[in-house]
């Protein structure tokens, strides 16, 4: 087998060799734990703090506003149980990450009331929907800035500005959620420019390590609790910090202020000559989700009587490296719910192959996959009965 082809960033990213070396100290001899207040501890909390300042600045946050949790998983959780109690109402879509769809589809068997809004058939949600799905016990919209399988960017910053004037008039204050997950290495997640209360991010997506994340919480949101037991972040998410993880998380933080906007570049230029090559090289195939309002890391392809499980396969056994959808249902062969949501039948949601590329992605990297993924479909084709 040649060299391996990484083609699923969405799914995780490879730890930058600059993450690694920062961490390594805090692996080996700076060990203590960051509340203690003796020189050991003095010296893993100042480092914490220096990944939250850096994780502040590039969400336009203060410092205080950043809390560490185990990721963007935690943080969804954490979001929509701690602002809303029995009775509220939420807002939320019908494609988000499953961390968000089955913590509110829990809380919806627990009491809350769950709207989930379908976007449009290209993927995006319409502020419209959102508008009129309001109600007088709204108290949190929860729409993700970008999807993790089609990649399509939601209105978030104008439901942010929208709400800010909604709010003006308004006993009860409607909160803004984001997942910023997928979004983060990618577009502009000002917290002031969105409007937003809240906002979930992970490292592992951004070159940093696993087992890590954050929730922005603007000052004064009123979250309770998901976890007790400890003084750590303000009381809020006690448990002994994640040292190497945290500084990891800050040092993917601030290669990614200075490097963004360079790589997104690179990388959507050669997402576009793929989609381009695939939609002309592979008969009865098309493209998911709007290419316009899309992430420039994304491609996510439906190939008419093939299955996305068998591409994933085939390739697999080359040595690239795709996926069907979110990592999250690998395996599980159920169809995606974003497709489903998207209007498309069961049948396009089951053939989807979802491409992600990366700031380490090559043009000839994208050249072999893509006379890979010709002569996998081809051969699928050949044992498919439908042709
Ligand atoms: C990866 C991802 C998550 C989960 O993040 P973890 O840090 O792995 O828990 C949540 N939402 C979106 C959109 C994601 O892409």
């Amino acid at each position: 087998m040649s060299k391996k082809i990484y083609l699923d960033y969405a799914a995780t990213t490879p730890l930058d060799k600059r993450v690694l070396k920062a961490m390594m100290s805090y692996l080996k001899e700076k060990f203590g734990n960051a509340m203690s207040f003796h020189l050991f501890g003095k010296e893993t909390e100042k480092a914490v703090e220096k990944a939250r300042a850096q994780i502040a600045d590039l969400l336009d946050a203060d410092p205080e506003e950043i809390f560490f949790t185990s990721g963007a998983t935690e943080s969804n959780n954490w979001a929509l149980r701690g602002l809303t109690k029995k009775g509220d109402h939420i807002i939320t879509s019908a494609i988000e990450h499953h961390s968000l769809k089955e913590t509110a589809e829990a809380l919806q068997k627990e009491g809350r009331e769950v709207t989930f809004l379908k976007p449009e058939e290209n993927g995006v949600l319409a502020l419209s929907k959102i508008q009129s799905a309001v109600r007088k016990n709204t108290k949190l919209i929860s729409i993700m800035f970008a999807n993790n399988e089609v990649g399509t960017i939601q209105p978030i910053q104008k439901t942010g500005e929208w709400l800010k004037k909604e709010n003006k008039n308004k006993k009860n204050k409607i909160y803004l959620h984001t997942d910023a997950a997928q979004a983060l290495g990618y577009l502009n997640c000002s917290v002031k420019k969105l409007g937003v209360d809240l906002m979930s991010i992970s490292a592992h997506k951004i070159y940093g390590p696993k087992g890590i994340g954050g929730l922005y919480i603007k000052r004064g949101a009123p979250i309770k609790n998901l976890l007790f037991g400890g003084e750590q972040e303000q009381g809020k998410r006690p448990g002994t910090h994640n040292v190497a993880g945290i500084v990891g998380f800050g040092e993917a933080t601030r290669i990614l202020i200075k490097e963004r906007t360079k790589n997104a570049k690179k990388i959507k230029k050669l997402r576009d000559s793929l989609i381009k090559k695939v939609l002309k090289e592979i008969p009865h195939s098309s493209l998911n989700g709007s290419i316009k309002r899309r992430l420039p890391n994304n491609a996510n392809f439906s190939f008419k009587n093939v299955e996305g499980e068998g591409i994933v396969l085939g390739l697999s056994l080359k040595g690239i490296a795709v996926s069907t959808g979110s990592a999250c249902t690998s395996g599980s062969l159920e169809p995606s719910h974003v497709l489903l949501a998207m209007g498309k039948g069961p049948l396009e949601a089951h053939g989807s192959l979802r491409i992600s590329l990366g700031k380490y992605t090559t043009k000839k990297e994208i050249d072999v996959f893509i006379k890979e993924l010709k002569k996998t479909i081809e051969r699928l084709r050949k044992i498919s009965p439908e042709l």
